[in-house]
């Protein structure tokens, strides 16, 4: 790709939009190129599509800018956490809040049916996942925790598992490289659902991985890309290429979505129809527990026009969800919460639907 663009040297947001661009020469496209082929003449670089694409390449050389390390892409943020959670040796011992995605949750229920153990510490208890390390093959940190907005002390957390030479791996979905590059903290690993913010319009399923630049992050980096090829869970390139559109606009959607989140956690504060707001003070998502039982938020999911009820988050329109709704999300997560994903909207028109919605309590 032999873009100029240096994640060293410029200003976040130009980075965003000058990174993973085509060389300049006289007649070059401003934009990479959809490279729809399967296979490659021989003797070049890539051989054949299962292992590389130029389109793949753009995204990754952007995200990895953003992350601070080399990113590859992914079919989807749980073809990223599979591949990372297969670093774990079977039987290993993973430590891991005791509430994350969903997606993730259920991967780890899996690892302990495979003969492996789980020790889940509470996303907040920096003194339980510091014990928990001790005897951890991996460590899996996801900061907020979806969706219990929890926050953990990553750089407590990481240092030590740094110390210890247990491999790392955090899920950056909810922060995104704006808020948190925990590479920079001393994750081995960081993962994205690349279908939330950084794509960030609800158009494609996507997924990364990014390591550190390092001896380390290489020979990890070597590992995942050998999982994406073998297990063949790569990405179609006009996805990425949707997802390398929508990242240039991540710092405006984020700015706007996450100045939102912050004012209607403060209006929702003190509603009657809210027992409590869980927002971990930034960043664009806010759940709450409405002051009633799973009926009553289901009917408030139901009664907006402007929110989705949908199960997602990241994008430039506002969703919403009851998340017990779905019967493996975790038991810790009280029935009645509603996940908020704040979009790109007027945050008064946001506000007129919710307050109309939480009427139905
Ligand atoms: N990680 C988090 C924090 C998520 O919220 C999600 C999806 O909701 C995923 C991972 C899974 O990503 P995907 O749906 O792209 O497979």
């Amino acid at each position: 790709m032999g873009t100029e663009a240096d994640s060293q040297h410029l200003h976040v947001e130009t980075f965003l939009v000058a990174a993973g661009r085509p060389e300049r020469s006289p007649g070059s496209p401003a934009n990479v190129a959809v490279e729809l082929t399967s296979t490659y003449a021989a003797d070049g670089p890539v051989n054949y599509a299962r292992s590389g694409n130029p389109t793949w390449n753009a995204f990754e050389e952007a995200l990895g800018g953003l992350e601070g390390g080399h990113a590859l892409v992914h079919a989807s943020g749980m073809g990223a956490i599979s591949a990372a959670l297969a670093l774990v040796p079977a039987g290993g011992t993973v430590v891991a809040p005791d509430t994350t995605y969903n997606g993730t949750g259920d991967l780890l229920v899996a690892h302990e049916k495979g003969g492996g153990t789980v020790l889940r510490v509470h996303a907040t208890d920096t003194a339980g996942f510091l014990a928990a390390l001790e005897s951890a093959d991996l460590l899996w940190l996801e900061s907020p925790t979806n969706p219990l907005m929890d926050v953990t002390e990553l750089d407590v957390v990481l240092a030590r598992s740094r110390e210890l030479g247990v491999t790392s791996v955090v899920d950056n979905t909810l922060s995104t490289p704006l808020l948190c590059r925990p590479l920079s903290l001393g994750a081995d690993v960081v993962v994205h659902s690349v279908t939330k913010y950084l794509s960030g319009h609800s158009d494609v399923v996507l997924g990364a991985t990014v390591v550190a630049d390092t001896e380390r992050g290489r020979e990890i980096g070597e590992r995942l890309r050998r999982h994406r090829t073998l297990h063949g869970a790569i990405a179609g390139p006009m996805e990425v290429f949707l997802a390398l559109r929508g990242l240039r606009t991540l710092s405006v959607r984020f700015e706007r979505a996450g100045a939102s989140a912050a004012e209607l956690a403060r209006r929702l504060e003190g509603h009657p129809a809210v027992e409590r707001v869980r927002y971990p003070g930034t960043g664009a998502m806010v759940s709450i527990d409405v002051a009633g039982d799973a009926d009553a938020a289901e009917r408030v999911c139901a009664s907006t026009r402007l929110w989705l009820h949908a199960t997602s988050l990241g994008g430039v329109e506002s969703q919403l969800e009851r998340r017990r709704r779905h019967p493996s999300e975790s038991e810790q997560v009280p029935v009645n919460l509603v996940r908020l994903s704040v979009g790109i909207e007027h945050v008064d028109d946001l506000w007129a639907d919710l307050a109309q919605a939480l009427d139905h309590v």
